[in-house]
């Protein structure tokens, strides 16, 4: 947690004017980043009360991107938030998968790839559970286009939803089942921002989500789309691709569908997150659907058809909006693709 002596908050409440959350839910439902990070650890009974606003925060970092202190603000609430973690109904479900299947969520289908070569790609819980197809199709097209392409006969679930739901001996118990499949991999890729993240700071591989691999992995003129008709669409920017992974994945994002002849990409007029991260989903699945109705209904106005997410997760949130189609950018990509196999 940030400590008084060394917090630094100059309250400026920048971090409470950026949170969706606090946006969408107001002060007396969700006191926002400030409260919850800097102000209430400093009195362990007013934490207690808190522990149901801890656990609607998305982790999706903006409070932290705006505060001019720089301060680890989102870390600081998700190891407030592990103290009472696992007690949640979604908290357990995860646990007991995990202890099971190796996986957050039971998988439905094994991705269908080479299981040897020198580029390892990691499916994680979250694509082969919930959009195989997706997963599939991505794969589809590394397989043309990529070298060396494979999926481990066995991996385990990163971990990353385990430590934010405060199990870190699972977490470590899954990190090190890992190890030994990402130590013979030349180059490890993921289509989903999370797994990268965690698998960079929990394994310390140089994980590549999988826009980067297209864009400075493979040579440009190897890649080659064409819409069937003219199309419009709009990007939502998964908050842990863009603040963890790097904004430049976005700019990647745009220039890959710049490249397609007959697609026009719209910008949204609200920014933000799609709600499903930080166990969000699982743990408040009605707040994670009205803030996937803010993106959906934002890029209805733009004029979009289709809203392409890099990332399962937001995916995954995003759909339980309804009203329009939600696709995962690479599977999209691999749909207009002439490089498939
Ligand atoms: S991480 Fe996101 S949801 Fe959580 S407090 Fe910060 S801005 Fe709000
Ligand atoms: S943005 Fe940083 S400095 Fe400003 S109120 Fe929030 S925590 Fe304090």
């Amino acid at each position: 947690m940030i400590r008084r002596t060394e917090d630094g908050c100059i309250k400026c409440g920048a971090c409470q004017s950026v949170c969706p959350v606090m946006r969408l839910e107001g002060y007396q439902r969700f006191p926002g980043p400030r409260r919850l990070a800097v102000e209430a650890p400093r009195f362990s009974r007013e934490l207690a009360a808190l522990s149901g606003p801890l656990q609607m925060c998305t982790s999706c970092a903006q409070c932290e991107s705006a505060c001019p202190s720089r301060l680890p603000i989102t870390d600081a609430i998700m190891r407030l938030r592990a103290r009472f973690g696992t007690s949640t109904e979604g908290g357990e479900r995860m646990l007991r998968n995990v202890r099971q299947h190796g996986r957050t969520v039971a998988p439905v289908s094994r991705s269908m790839a080479p299981t040897e070569g020198s580029a390892l790609f990691f499916p994680g819980c979250i694509g082969e559970a919930r959009t195989p197809l997706s997963v599939q199709m991505t794969l589809d097209l590394l397989l043309a286009v990529g070298d060396g392409i494979y999926i481990p006969e066995r991996w385990h679930c990163c971990g990353s939803p385990l430590q934010k739901i405060g199990a870190q001996d699972e977490a470590n118990r899954l990190r090190d089942l890992n190890t030994s499949i990402l130590e013979g991999a030349e180059e490890v890729i993921t289509a989903c921002p999370g797994c990268a993240v965690q698998l960079r700071r929990a394994n310390g591989v140089e994980a590549l989500h999988v826009l980067e691999y297209l864009y400075e992995s493979i040579t440009p003129s190897r890649l080659r789309w064409r819409s069937p008709r003219p199309m419009t669409v709009a990007i939502h920017s998964p908050c842990h691709l863009v603040r963890s992974v790097g904004p430049h994945t976005i700019d990647y994002a745009r220039e890959l569908l710049a490249s397609v002849d007959g697609l026009r990409v719209v910008d949204m007029d609200d920014e933000g997150c799609c709600g499903g991260g930080g166990g969000v989903a699982s743990a408040r699945p009605e707040l994670a659907a009205r803030m996937a109705r803010r993106r959906t209904d934002s890029a209805t106005r733009a004029g979009a058809e289709v809203l392409l997410a890099p990332c399962p997760f937001c995916v995954v949130n995003l759909e339980r909006a309804g009203g329009l189609k939600v696709q995962d950018l690479t599977s999209f990509l691999a749909t207009l693709s002439e490089n498939r196999q």
